[in-house]
């Protein structure tokens, strides 16, 4: 991309490298990745970070979507049969469900680097057990640090001082949000039959 003017714009940049990384990590895992869609038993009711709020919020006015259909009794109320009604927009966290994720291992004395994966994946094995190391895995802390410093960078940047960093915001206030800007009516988003919490679509079949 070009020249990087908002907060808002590092976040998308950010967001596509993420879904670059793990679309890499899907080409290299293959079907060992068993995340599926209708497999939502990690979807939970999220707050974000407010740079991501926005970010999420203004992709949807982008699309047109004037309502979100909101499912109050489901572990996430955008999970709808199965399916993330967000999924093009969904947050960084959701992108990064049931690929192998690298940390510090502090159980190890020399505070190894090693890999960890939701137990669904690998058929339940641990990834390090099956030689699946940090290097085949997501760096989750620098996402997750480089989101935290764009926020930051996104509440000065608005002059008002009307965004507090710190307190992250409901994904579920994105449905009154929509609706008190009353954006032209479309048809919402919808996951498709890729993928129901967040992973990127796999080239396997269900
Ligand atoms: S990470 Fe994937 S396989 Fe694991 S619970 Fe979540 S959706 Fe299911
Ligand atoms: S993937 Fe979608 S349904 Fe699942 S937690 Fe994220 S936003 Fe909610």
């Amino acid at each position: 991309m070009g020249p990087m003017n908002s907060a808002i714009d590092r976040y998308v940049d950010l967001r596509d490298r993420v879904d670059r990384r793990a679309g890499e990590l899907l080409a290299r895992h293959g079907r060992a990745i068993t995340c599926r869609a209708r497999c939502c038993d990690c979807c939970v009711d999220l707050t974000v970070f407010p740079v991501e709020y926005h970010a999420i919020l203004a992709d949807l006015r982008r699309a047109g979507v004037a309502s979100l259909p909101i499912d109050p009794s489901a572990a996430c109320g955008f999970l709808r049969d199965g399916l993330c009604v967000l999924y093009e927009a969904r947050p960084l966290i959701c992108r990064t469900h049931g690929l192998p994720l690298a940390f510090e291992d502090d159980r190890s004395p020399r505070r190894l680097r090693t890999a960890s994966s939701c137990p669904r994946t690998f058929d339940g094995a641990d990834p390090a057990a099956i030689g699946v190391g940090p290097a085949d895995a997501l760096e989750v802390e620098p996402m997750n640090a480089e989101l935290f410093e764009i926020n930051l960078t996104f509440a000065r940047e608005r002059a008002d001082g009307e965004i507090d960093p710190t307190r992250r915001i409901p994904l579920r206030r994105l449905v009154e949000d929509l609706a008190a800007m009353s954006v032209r009516p479309s048809a919402s988003r919808r996951g498709g039959d890729d993928h129901g919490s967040g992973r990127a679509p796999r080239g396997g079949a269900e």
